[in-house]
């Protein structure tokens, strides 16, 4: 099928539970419109507590006839890796719902969205028959066994900004261990996650061992966060909520939860910068990627007094480049927002900006895309203090805020002064300043000299309330296994 038949083909907003396609058991629903131009694309299932038990029950007889975790890694890895042909396959369909369902742009819902899910699925397919168990150097009398086991039903809670991306980092892994999966994907960008349930299942992942329950955070979040047959939780989302889920985690059966949250992260350019327009590339490129709404973002741009008027004078320059456009043309590198809500919380933040003081270079209006859209111009702001509302919150839209500092002390102390601690990238040509910095800077992930680096090889995740656990690499595998010592006494006859 072409573009054009899957942009006009109706979605099925049905829950995915128990290998079938249903909706919720009261037939509740509700209305998916599409941020690109206000069209109604499908009716979603709208799963509450009684769905959300149907799922888990499925996951649970899942888990416990073995029909996933019995096989042998070698055999789950092949099911994941046809998983991932499939995504491949069937890549086109899957990008134009992921931009008609939360507005980014084709061209990178095809080269990103698509290409890191299939591949993150790939990878911990390809990686769970390579890793090996432990032995402890214990006395010769004893052995003991250290064994990772996979938990039981996972419950996995994400945001709108890359919804296949977010679900991938989490059911991967999950999957590979031989886990049962319950995915409840955003109210706003349910449409993907939906179909990979449907992927995964034709490419032989048996029914009830991943399920997908779409709905609202209050009414199929929480009585997943709460479930008490639950055994893990995976959220992504705003820390708001992150803190919300460690609770429910607490109040229920102390379900081991896992948190990646927000992020405000700085970007500190000094004046001994090897490469300034690098630097400035990288600096708008990476903060109006996916029109803002990316929990990295470079969002708090740091730039030394001696150089700040030079960096800015190239950053105005650039920001042509990035005025949005139609998300279905293939050359559009800057879409819609993905709701209303979303367009005026933004809005609402470029309005506190310039009401607290700081300096509005460009942009600051809603944009006229289409019609029923919600389009915003990439907008910049100088004389940014830390103190200002726009300093201290995520406003996951396009809006770069730029303050200056004078030395390497003064840079830190603004970069760490955030109760967030994702990201970070410091641009410098002397090894130890760059070197120094980096170890300062309370982050997850430190940059030096670049910024869009970025690997399934690697760990993602935060400091202080940008998280608990990370996302990627071999690592994520702890958060989905429990470890088990099993001690064996040897009467050795020798
Ligand atoms: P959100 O916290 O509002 O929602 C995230 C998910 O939680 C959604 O599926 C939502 O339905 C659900 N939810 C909402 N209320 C709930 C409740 N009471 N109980 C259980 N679930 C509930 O976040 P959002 O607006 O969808 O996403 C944006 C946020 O995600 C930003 O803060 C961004 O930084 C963060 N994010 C972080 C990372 C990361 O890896 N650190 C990646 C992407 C996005």
């Amino acid at each position: 099928m072409t573009h054009e038949t899957f942009v006009n083909l109706k979605p099925d907003g049905r829950a995915f539970i128990d290998g079938e396609r249903r909706w919720a058991m009261d037939s509740a629903r509700f209305d998916n419109i599409s941020p690109v131009d206000g069209r109604l694309l499908c009716e979603v299932a709208r799963c509450q507590a009684r769905d959300i038990d149907l799922a888990v029950g499925s996951g649970r007889r899942a888990f416990e006839d073995k029909r996933w975790r019995g096989l042998a890694p070698a055999e789950r890895k092949r099911v994941l890796v046809r998983f991932s042909e499939l995504i491949v396959t069937h890549g086109e369909e899957l990008a134009c719902l992921e931009t008609l369902d939360m507005g980014k742009p084709i061209r990178y819902a095809r080269s990103v969205d698509v290409a890191s899910a299939a591949n993150c699925i790939r990878w911990y397919g390809e990686a769970i028959d390579k890793v090996y168990d432990e032995i402890a150097p214990t006395p010769d009398h004893a052995l003991a066994l250290i064994t990772r086991e996979p938990m039981g039903v996972i419950g996995v809670i994400v945001p709108w900004n890359y919804p296949m991306i977010m679900a991938a980092w989490k059911i991967a892994p999950a999957l590979a261990c031989g886990n049962s999966v319950v995915l409840k994907p955003s109210e706003k960008s349910p449409l993907t996650a939906l179909r990979l349930a449907e992927l995964a299942l034709q490419a032989g992942v048996p029914a009830g061992v991943f399920n997908v329950v779409p709905g609202y955070g209050a009414e199929a979040g929480s009585p997943l966060a709460l479930h008490m047959d639950v055994d893990g939780i995976g959220f992504t989302g705003s820390t708001k909520i992150g803190k919300q889920i460690h609770v429910m985690a607490g109040q229920s059966n102390l379900k081991r939860a896992w948190t990646e949250l927000g992020g405000k992260s700085p970007f500190i350019v000094m004046d001994d910068c090897p490469d300034i327009e690098r630097a400035v590339q990288a600096a708008v490129g990476s903060l109006f990627f996916n029109q803002g709404e990316s929990c990295n973002a470079p969002s708090r741009l740091l730039v030394h007094q001696r150089i700040k008027d030079q960096f800015i004078e190239r950053a105005l320059q650039l920001v042509p480049q990035y005025q949005p456009a139609d998300p279905l043309h293939p050359d559009t590198v800057m879409g819609a927002l993905v709701d209303k809500t979303q367009l005026d919380t933004v809005l609402g933040y470029i309005q506190k900006g310039q009401q607290e003081g700081a300096q509005l270079l460009c942009g600051g209006q809603a944009a006229l895309v289409k019609p029923g859209g919600f389009y915003v111009q990439p907008t910049i702001f100088d004389g940014v203090t830390s103190s200002m509302t726009i300093a201290r919150e995520e406003i996951f839209g396009p809006v770069l805020s730029v303050m200056g500092f004078s030395d390497a002390h003064e840079a830190v102390r603004l970069a760490n002064d955030h109760v967030y601690g994702l990201q970070a990238s410091v641009w410098s040509s002397n090894l130890n300043t760059a070197h120094g910095m980096a170890r300062a800077l309370r982050a997850g992930t430190v940059h030096v000299n670049q910024y869009d680096e970025d690997d399934i090889t690697v760990p993602f995740g935060g400091y202080k309330q940008s998280g608990v656990g990370r996302d990627k690499s071999l690592h994520a595998f702890d958060k989905y296994t429990e470890l088990k010592t099993t001690w064996i006494r040897i009467d050795s006859p020798v």
